[in-house]
């Protein structure tokens, strides 16, 4: 448990240095035997140490010190629609705000791209509500990211490490394709068969 409270500390650092996650938004988590192991709230995201993380049972009822993430019941609803997912990242990246609120599609122009091509949006619901918590669930049944409109993004991973590779690859596309939107040049495309790159990528 303390190796997985260590990775999980290590990937909110990560994400936190990237400008993926702010001092007060977004939130990490991960499976941990037969429950989760999830971010605290309410504390400053760039300095959370192995033990800040909270634990929660099978049920998603906290367990021993520390507040889940308001967001807890979105990443609940995520695994439990997704037996094979084992980490979510909740991400407040600029870049995919810009995307979200601006309706810029994803352009295939980058490995990274062709992944979020279909990019889902879910329309802004309160943070820490049922609705959001139900709507991105659904969202991300057939995208392993969505863009949550005026808020942030979510991806979803096999593991930790797939699940936080995944939200630099959204950030790197966002910011490329709204590049390539400003320019309002031609640009040549890859063939959606160029997918099966992204195996080897770690990003598919
Ligand atoms: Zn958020």
């Amino acid at each position: 448990m303390h190796e997985l409270r260590q990775a999980l500390a290590l990937a909110v650092r990560e994400l936190y240095r990237a400008g993926l996650i702010t001092p007060v938004g977004g939130n990490v988590s991960c499976r941990a035997g037969r429950g989760y192991l999830i971010t605290p709230s309410g504390r400053h995201k760039g300095r959370l140490a192995a033990k800040d993380m909270v634990w929660l049972d099978a049920g998603g009822r906290p367990v021993g010190l520390g507040k889940p993430s308001v967001e807890a019941g979105l990443h609940l609803a995520i695994y439990a629609k997704q037996p094979e997912a084992g980490a979510v990242v909740h991400s407040h990246g600029p870049l995919s705000i810009l995307l979200g609120v601006t309706g810029t599609v994803i352009s295939p122009v980058s490995l990274e791209s062709v992944a979020f091509v279909d990019l889902p949006r879910v329309p802004f619901c309160l943070p820490g509500s049922e609705e959001l918590a139900h709507a991105a669930g659904d969202a991300l049944l057939h995208s392993p990211a969505a863009l949550l409109v005026n808020h942030g993004a979510i991806t979803v991973g096999s593991c930790l490490e797939k699940a936080v590779t995944l939200s630099h690859a959204l950030e790197a596309a966002a910011r490329l394709s709204l590049c390539l939107h400003l320019l309002k040049l031609p640009a040549t495309r890859l063939e959606p068969d160029a997918l099966w790159l992204l195996d080897s990528y770690g990003i598919r």
